[in-house]
């Protein structure tokens, strides 16, 4: 039973939605001019707006605005000149080879817009999240509703207004809200959703999805190792995984969620994790809770749900090697890393999503990876070696969404790659040609000579009955 006010949002959604559903035939043989000149607009509309988007995303969660600038931003942008420097080439039917049982025939694979499409995003990165897959649906020719996270408000209305002042609602809408209004857009047959978001309420949309079978992109997320082996450059790994883990405040999808490192290097790459952590972020030694650098956790609930995985690993005897402040009021806490960990403890067990790093031992590569392969796939793996056999060994022999030897979530970047994760961390991939694709049905196109068949000898009367083939 609906309350007068979802009746309403209802109303709107199905308004909006049978207006895209008609705009949908008509982009089905839109060009690759006009889905550019419809990503240029967004461009501009960004460009115009940067300091209002920063504003917004800081007034979320405190991210620094220079956080703001690369990870939202910049990814943005980049992923719009990219698909604008791309899309005439990614639209063009591809010829396929004739094999010779069907000579006379010829076979291309055509890029048809999926339809009218459904992108739920995260808080975590929530501009990033919510317009990187717009770019793509906008250059495969699809239509598109955003309910972006009610967890970061004044980014999502940001986003509305970007849209409205942008697109016509036809082409491109916006509906903000909770739960509830999520599952009154799931309730529509999308011809694709594309959802960034947790594991478990990954589960969630799959289920809708399958009552129309709407075809689904999950980014999701998970725990993502990072192995430091014996010959690795401490030094290094230790910037590089400082970087990754702290960013945003530890609530980044591909941030290394624990380390597991060579024994004999355990003490020594600790201090370097501390001394990197220092450097970055308490540079004038006042504490990092005066760093301008360092993003909060998003809400007192995510506060709550870090400060009991804490508490579980300290019962169960986890030792904090640096860090641990808490500052409840101000949604502070410090980049932690916290050692002597079992497999019993939650924060082992569950996706962190928070600046805690747990630090493991390993005695033997062998171990290492039997103990990722245990775990549920992730998202991301990260290996540090100056040996290219090892890394060679831990990318075949373990199973990721991606994979980087030697630094930490720089292949979100990389618009070449296909971006996404492995059944518990996703389903599909994003970003450039592939986040095109993830919107574009590859139709399968044959043309046969009037008059012409290979397969005439297969008609009935079935001749070559009891024959070997
Ligand atoms: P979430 O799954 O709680 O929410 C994501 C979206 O789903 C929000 O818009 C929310 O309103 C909606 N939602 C929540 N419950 C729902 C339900 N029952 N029915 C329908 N819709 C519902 O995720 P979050 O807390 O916003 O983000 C954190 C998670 O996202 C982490 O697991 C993280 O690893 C993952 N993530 C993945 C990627 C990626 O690219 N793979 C990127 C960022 C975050």
């Amino acid at each position: 039973m609906l309350s007068p006010n979802e009746e309403m949002i209802k109303q709107q959604i199905d308004a909006v939605f049978s207006a895209q559903k008609n705009q949908s035939l008509k982009l089905r043989n839109s060009t690759s001019l006009l889905r550019i000149s419809l990503l240029k607009k967004m461009l501009e509309w960004i460009k115009l707006n940067q300091e209002d988007i920063r504003r917004a995303v800081h007034a979320d969660f405190k991210k620094p605005y220079p956080e703001i600038d690369v990870s939202e931003i910049y990814v943005v942008t980049n992923e719009i000149n990219h698909a604008i420097k791309h899309l005439e080439g990614w639209m063009k039917p591809k010829k396929v080879p004739t094999p010779i049982t069907m000579l006379g025939s010829s076979s291309s694979i055509q890029y048809e817009p999926k339809g009218t499409s459904l992108i739920i995003a995260p808080w975590n990165y929530p501009f990033n999240l919510a317009l990187g897959p717009l770019v793509s649906a906008i250059a495969a020719g699809c239509t598109a509703i955003i309910k972006p996270s009610e967890l970061t408000p004044h980014t999502s209305a940001l986003i509305r207004r970007l849209v409205e002042e942008t697109f016509d609602k036809s082409v491109v809408a916006v509906f903000e809200g909770e739960v509830n209004v999520s599952q009154l857009l799931l309730s529509k047959p999308f011809d694709h959703i594309f959802f960034t978001g947790s594991p478990a309420v990954g589960k969630i949309i799959m289920k809708a999805a399958s009552e129309h079978l709407s075809s689904i992109t999950l980014e999701l997320g998970g725990k993502s190792p990072a192995i430091v082996d014996s010959d690795a450059n401490l030094s290094d790994a230790a910037e590089k995984i400082v970087y990754g883990k702290f960013l945003n405040c530890g609530q980044t999808c591909i941030a290394p969620d624990y380390v597991l490192v060579h024994e004999s290097i355990k003490d020594n790459f600790l201090n370097q994790l501390k001394e990197k952590t220092e450097q970055m972020y308490n540079p004038g030694k006042k504490g990092i809770e005066q760093s301008k650098d360092y993003a909060r956790i998003v809400n007192s609930k995510h506060l709550d749900r870090i400060k009991n995985l804490l508490a579980d690993a300290e019962l169960k005897g986890a030792r904090t090697f640096y860090g641990g402040l808490i500052n409840d009021s101000e949604k502070f806490i410090e980049p932690t890393i916290i050692t002597g960990l079992t497999e019993d403890m939650d924060i082992i067990q569950e996706e962190i999503f928070g600046p805690i790093l747990p630090v493991l031992g390993y005695a033997d590569m062998e171990e290492a990876i039997t103990y990722i392969n245990l775990k549920p796939k992730p998202l991301a793996l990260y290996v540090f070696s100056n040996d290219n056999n090892t890394i060679k060994r831990v990318f075949k022999e373990t199973s990721s969404g991606g994979a980087v030897a030697n630094d930490c979530a720089i292949h979100f970047l990389q618009n070449d790659l296909p971006f996404g994760g492995i059944n518990n961390s996703g389903i599909g991939k994003s970003h450039g040609y592939y986040g095109f694709l993830a919107f574009s049905n590859e139709k399968a196109i044959m043309k046969q000579r009037v008059g012409m068949t290979a397969t005439k000898p297969l008609y009935p009367p079935y001749g070559f009955a009891g024959k070997k083939i």
